[in-house]
């Protein structure tokens, strides 16, 4: 039988689609999530199956987590406070998440000797400038006095706990910088745009495109992303290093609403605001952010099979049904 794999925050978006794949790859798989951001309904389906366990539960309940880990090979670390316009509007709630529940991932799995796979972002690489984004490039992030940087900054200490657990105690841990990742099931309230685009465009509402619209970014769809993590936490080799996921196809916000209102048959309107409107005053915005996948294709042989025109009609077919 194959091993058994615990994710946490798995009835988030990526964490059900996750479960999901891994359950029905051989593995015995249990979610934990206390459903402050993830929802039931993304894993109900899942329920039935004795290869899949849920336990309602936050990460920094070090007794379950305790149980649950010494009872797992491989734990997959999603539970993470998400979302841009939720980072701005409860910063501290972020920073003791991402933080705190990592350490704790981190330090109950040392415990039992699990291999630890972590999510961190590309919110990491902050405003850096020299796109693609390897692995290996500096990071250059924003003042402390605007919260967005919390996010990124809280991920990055993450990732330096991650890698400090792997070379001080030989904890088996992986880091994967997840980029723009979309599809159903992910929920447009915390901010996340195409979810937030694709209802407006099926209410025939108009698309709030922020700022100019200029800026860009690359939109991977969570089943190639969840192919890439299923094979870093396979692969012996992954260890001990920091992999970017996500797809290379850029595009605009402002391409990106128009797309969507031709896709969806929709009436509605382009409407600009401007960022300090959108979520606070001094707010900063990333530009461009294009991942390099030269590391993950070398070792896993990760090419992403989603177009952009392929992920925004699921999207559009799955909002459809909802609304
Ligand atoms: N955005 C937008 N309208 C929205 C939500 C987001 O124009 O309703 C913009 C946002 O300012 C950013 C881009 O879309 O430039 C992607 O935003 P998202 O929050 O999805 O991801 P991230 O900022 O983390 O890349």
């Amino acid at each position: 039988m194959k091993e058994k794999i615990l994710i946490t925050g798995g009835a988030g978006f990526i964490g059900s689609h996750l479960c999901e794949y891994l359950v029905h790859q051989g593995y015995r798989v249990v979610a934990i999530d206390d459903l402050s951001t993830g929802r039931l309904e993304n894993i109900q389906h899942l329920r039935p199956l004795p290869s899949f366990q849920f336990v309602r539960e936050t990460i920094t309940n070090s007794q379950v987590l305790d149980r649950l880990a010494s009872e797992a090979d491989i734990i997959i670390h999603l539970a993470a406070a998400v979302g841009v316009k939720l980072i701005v509007e409860d910063p501290v709630h972020t920073i003791r998440t991402n933080i705190i529940g990592t350490e704790e991932v981190l330090n109950t799995a040392n415990r039992y000797g699990c291999k630890v796979l972590i999510a961190s972002t590309s919110e990491v690489y902050g405003k850096g400038v020299r796109v693609p984004f390897t692995e290996e490039d500096d990071r250059l992030m924003g003042s402390t006095s605007h919260s967005r940087w919390a996010y990124a900054a809280s991920k990055a200490v993450d990732e330096f706990l991650g890698l400090a657990y792997h070379r001080q105690f030989g904890l088996p841990v992986v880091i994967m910088r997840f980029f723009n990742t979309v599809g159903p099931r992910q929920t447009g309230q915390y901010g996340m745009v195409v979810p937030r685009f694709v209802r407006q465009a099926l209410k025939g509402e108009p698309l709030q495109v922020y700022g100019d619209g200029q800026q860009s970014r690359c939109f991977a769809d969570v089943s190639d992303v969840i192919w890439a993590v299923a094979r870093l936490a396979e692969h012996p080799k992954a260890v001990g290093e920091v992999f970017n996921i996500g797809a290379t196809q850029e595009v605009s916000i402002l391409d990106l609403a128009q797309r969507i209102i031709g896709l969806a048959g929709s009436a509605s309107q382009v409407q600009f605001v401007p960022y300090e409107q959108a979520y606070a005053p001094g707010f900063e915005d990333m530009r461009r952010r294009v991942p390099s996948l030269e590391k993950i294709n070398r070792l896993i042989g990760y090419n992403p099979k989603c177009s952009l025109d392929d992920i925004l009609n699921r999207v559009i077919a799955y909002e459809q049904q909802r609304i």
